[in-house]
């Protein structure tokens, strides 16, 4: 795990709380010699998180190609292809664990509150470059803080990995959306969702 990963996990009160270490159910589910492991059966939390996470990773790719189409920075391209391999992830755990998928055409999406956001979103950044950048690192900062709540809110190890490449790859953007952000702005990245504290963290500063 990424130094910085670490930091904001502690920050968020993870490691302190103990969710990161396996449970007894996991653990007795890794040894040898037992029968086929059966697929468990997701807590309500679970499936509602996975579905969403999903969505949210799929509201992070449309918004950044819809601006990629707009402004052609590449930024927005690398990132969205990116955005793609986290939704690829989440439809794989879909997959195994018997889910329908939620995800919708290019913009569409089945929740309504993504939808809504989705919709205010891309108006703001199609206001200016600028605008459309932030929009980029503001959806980070949601992400991440959605993403660690949903590994807070299970002891599945498969689903807890994907989480943590999933917060890994946020991370990553995060700190290039606000490399950009400050090179036109020149003046220090100010938290929009999660705390300055937890952006600093990020941020290695
Ligand atoms: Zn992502
Ligand atoms: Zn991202």
């Amino acid at each position: 795990m990424k130094k910085t990963t670490l930091i904001v996990l502690a920050l968020i009160g993870l490691i302190a709380s103990g969710a990161l270490v396996p449970s007894e159910a996991a653990r007795k589910g890794s040894g040898k010699g037992g029968s086929p492991a059966a697929i468990p059966t997701l807590t309500a939390t679970e499936t509602d998180d996975l579905l969403f996470m999903r969505e949210e990773e799929k509201l992070a790719r449309d918004v950044y190609i819809t601006f990629y189409n707009k402004y052609e920075r590449r930024i927005f391209n690398n990132i969205s292809q990116s955005e793609q391999k986290h939704m690829n992830a989440l439809l794989s755990l879909l997959v195994k664990y018997g889910l329908d998928d939620p995800a919708l055409g290019f913009g569409q999406f089945s929740d309504p509150e993504l939808q809504s956001l989705f919709d205010t979103l891309v108006a703001k950044g199609r206001t200016s470059e600028l605008e459309a950048l932030l929009v980029g690192a503001l959806i980070e900062e949601v992400d991440m803080e959605d993403i660690i709540h949903a590994i807070q809110r299970t002891e599945e190890t498969n689903i807890q990995r994907v989480y943590k490449n999933l917060l890994a790859g946020s991370e990553n953007h995060m700190n290039a959306f606000v490399g950009l952000i400050e090179k036109i702005t020149g003046t220090p990245y100010v938290a929009q969702w999660i705390t300055q504290e937890e952006v600093d963290a990020i941020l290695g500063r």
